[in-house]
């Protein structure tokens, strides 16, 4: 038996019957060269089966070994039985292959196409790519319809180059896009900041405003009840304002307003210290950690400088002076009860002479918790 032959026989590792002499291993019987054909072209066939649908590569091997010993052990009726299993599994094994295969080819197809259709979309909202991505698809399309795995293959791997190349492209588009948005939202958080800012402001000049004002109250009512440190109140009215509109003009008057916050901010300015302009020519002013006698000292010095400012107008001499009511919080007291008492004092500076401050003498409201 030639070489390659027995070689061939040997891997099949059969039992070839009980030793004849009890010590050699038998032998395998000679092949004919047909049937060592037949078993080398199953030998090359078991080599290069691949996993399809229905047939394991495991369970498909174990039948050509049946067969191959089948036809190395088979006498010479035998082997017609077994030459006709053999082809009656390899061609319904073959069409399964080729359904396989096909059915491969179909989905690959199709994911393709799917593929295709997809960046076809993209190209339409993306209209500067849109000239490029048709060549590329009318390729593809061509590559498809002409049934050819390797067309197909290379057309493929083209496609998918040219897919990420453009999907790159489109990142960098993006994030462009998303710098732009997030540039604008920042323009817009700024903008909204300075509204909120100036919905909080007095237009004319610049103290916070009423609304403003009921805010800060809350918030410092709030920490006190943490710190219970002590808190005071200023109310404060301008005296004969409405003389200074009316011999002046109302610009004046105006002016006057500005410069009486000015003046205020100047003497209270401390970061704690909240000025806002209530109306007219009325302000508050808070005074966070000032006991009654700390915001005495801070008035007195108020007032003394708006009583030593001169305006100069046409040759006249403008001078305002201002009266003030003070409040110190009480324990548990609420925002307006707080207020009414700066105010209190304050109607009773004006009452007794006004350019001077007044302590509140006024019960205080405890807060309903
Ligand atoms: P008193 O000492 O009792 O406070 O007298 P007064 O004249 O200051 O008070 P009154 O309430 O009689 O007049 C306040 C004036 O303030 C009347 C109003 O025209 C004027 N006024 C209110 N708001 C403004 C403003 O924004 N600009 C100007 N120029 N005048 C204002
Ligand atoms: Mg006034
Ligand atoms: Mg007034």
């Amino acid at each position: 038996m030639k070489q390659w032959v027995k070689k061939l026989v040997e891997q099949f590792d059969m039992d070839w019957g009980t030793p004849s002499n009890g010590k050699e291993a038998p032998q395998a019987p000679s092949l004919s060269e047909d049937r060592a054909t037949l078993l080398y072209i199953l030998d090359v066939y078991n080599k290069h089966l691949f996993e399809i649908q229905n047939h394991q590569v495991r369970k498909v091997r174990a039948k050509l070994d049946t067969f191959a010993k089948e036809l190395v052990q088979s006498d010479a009726e035998e082997v017609e039985k077994a030459l006709f299993k053999i082809r009656q599994f390899i061609s319904s094994y073959r069409i399964d292959e080729y359904t396989y295969v096909q059915n491969t080819f179909d989905d690959f197809k199709r994911i393709i196409w799917d593929f295709a259709d997809h960046l076809s979309e993209e190209a339409h909202i993306e209209d500067s790519s849109q000239g490029d991505i048709n060549q590329s698809l009318e390729q593809l399309r061509e590559a498809v319809e002409s049934n050819s795995i390797e067309e197909l293959r290379a057309r493929s791997r083209e496609f998918i180059n040219f897919y990420l190349k453009h999907q790159n492209v489109n990142n960098e588009r993006r994030s462009k896009r998303m710098e732009s948005i997030k540039k604008n939202l920042t323009t817009v958080k700024k903008q909204l900041m300075e509204a909120n800012q100036t919905m909080r402001r007095d237009h004319l000049t610049g103290a916070h405003n009423r609304k403003s004002y009921d805010e800060q109250v809350r918030r410092y009512l709030q920490l006190h009840d943490i710190d219970g440190d002590p808190m005071t109140l200023i109310l404060l009215d301008i005296d004969f304002f409405k003389k200074v509109n009316d011999a002046y003009g109302h610009d004046i008057g105006d002016f006057v307003l500005q410069e009486c916050v000015r003046l205020l901010q100047e003497s209270f300015s401390r970061e704690e210290d909240f000025i806002a302009r209530l109306g007219g020519e009325e302000f508050a002013v808070i005074l966070p950690g000032c006991n009654t006698e700390a915001a005495i000292r801070m008035a007195e010095e108020a007032m003394n400088r708006i009583r030593k400012e001169v305006f100069v107008h046409e040759k006249l001499e403008i001078r305002f002076t201002v009266s003030m009511g003070i409040a110190e919080i009480t324990k548990n007291e609420g925002a307006d009860s707080w207020y009414k008492r700066a105010d209190e004092a304050l109607y009773e500076s004006k009452q007794t002479g006004r350019n001077k401050y007044t302590i509140s003498k006024g019960t205080a409201i405890k807060r309903v918790a």
